[in-house]
């Protein structure tokens, strides 16, 4: 039986549910924890949270894939208490968001020391807590091209892939022919990747999604609800026809390699997030304009049930 590392521990894939696969419970920069001005009380991040994560469960959400790894706010005490209390999986991720979000003692390492590192999250625990990652984060620094660091962490993870059978989620999938280089040259077969963030306002156009899932790269359209119609919309918005269509034509070819999600924040940590957008975007506008798209049930079921489960499944 296959399965998938949870803060509160392993379970059946078949457990999983319906999964929101790329989203944050709190996600600020490094060293934003070094900004006092901000701090938010435990109450009130519970207060931000909980809801949105009961709402989740009511919706018949199952499983949250917090994508912030390790430099960015990762509180894993802190998500099994809410995991415990909402009844919602929460899968945390060993890796980094990108080599940018990298700390100096993180930055300076090598890639031996990187795959040992994640390894250790992934088989052992992330600290004492005694939770496993179940997922490894990786990413493109801002600029549009991957750096030297950001390929010694696409590197470490993939070594850390091969050994633990943990899959890969990207953010960004710019430059991803650097990435597959990378991937290919570590022998991991690339349905262990998911390239997210092809459907963002900056980076769409320049993202070569259907070339990925050629390759047999997984696809993941995960920034659902940030759009210009927003009331104070981020940089990264983009009208929600045009997402919609994209993602439209995207399945048509290549259902088997999508994944969605909506890249929320439940709590930003030193910012104030994006006003109006949560997790259940993929509940409340996500699922009805597919349905009202034509889309049926089953592939409904496709995209947020059954690819992830079999991209999340742990490869033995
Ligand atoms: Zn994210």
């Amino acid at each position: 039986m296959s399965r998938v590392n949870t803060v509160l521990g392993p379970i059946p894939t078949e457990e999983l549910g319906l999964v929101a696969v790329h989203e944050h419970i709190g996600y600020g920069m490094p060293g934003s924890e070094l900004d006092t001005k901000w701090w938010k009380s435990p109450e009130q991040r519970y207060e931000e949270t909980v809801p949105k994560l009961r709402q989740f469960h009511e919706y018949g959400g199952g499983t949250f894939v917090d994508a912030t790894g390790i430099c960015n706010g990762r509180d894993v005490d802190y998500y099994k208490s809410l995991s415990a209390k909402t009844g919602v999986h929460i899968v945390a991720s060993t890796g980094f968001v990108g080599g940018d979000t990298a700390l100096p003692f993180f930055a300076r390492a090598s890639v031996e020391y990187l795959a040992e590192h994640f390894i250790h999250e992934i088989t052992v625990g992330i600290g004492n807590t005694g939770s496993r990652a179940g997922i490894i984060k990786v990413g493109v620094s801002r600029g549009g091209r991957m750096t030297d660091l950001d390929k010694r962490i696409y590197r470490a993870a993939a070594r850390a892939a091969l050994t633990t059978g943990v899959p890969i989620l990207t953010h960004l999938a710019i430059d991803a022919e650097t990435a597959i280089a990378v991937f290919e040259e570590e022998g991991l077969p690339l349905d262990r990747v998911l390239f997210g963030h092809v459907d963002d306002g900056v980076n769409a156009e320049k993202t070569r999604d259907t070339w990925i899932a050629e390759q047999g790269g997984r696809v993941g359209f995960d920034t659902f609800g940030y759009e210009t119609e927003l009331p104070d919309p981020p940089f990264w918005a983009r009208p929600r026809k045009e997402r919609l269509d994209h993602f439209l034509r995207f399945i048509r070819q290549h259902l088997d390699k999508a994944l969605a999600s909506a890249d929320a924040n439940c709590s930003p940590l030193g910012w104030p997030g994006v006003q109006g957008h949560t997790v259940n975007y993929i509940f409340e506008d996500l699922i009805p304009d597919l349905r009202a798209a034509g889309l049926d049930e089953a592939t409904i079921k496709t995209i947020f049930v059954d690819n992830p489960a079999d991209f999340l499944a742990i490869q033995n």
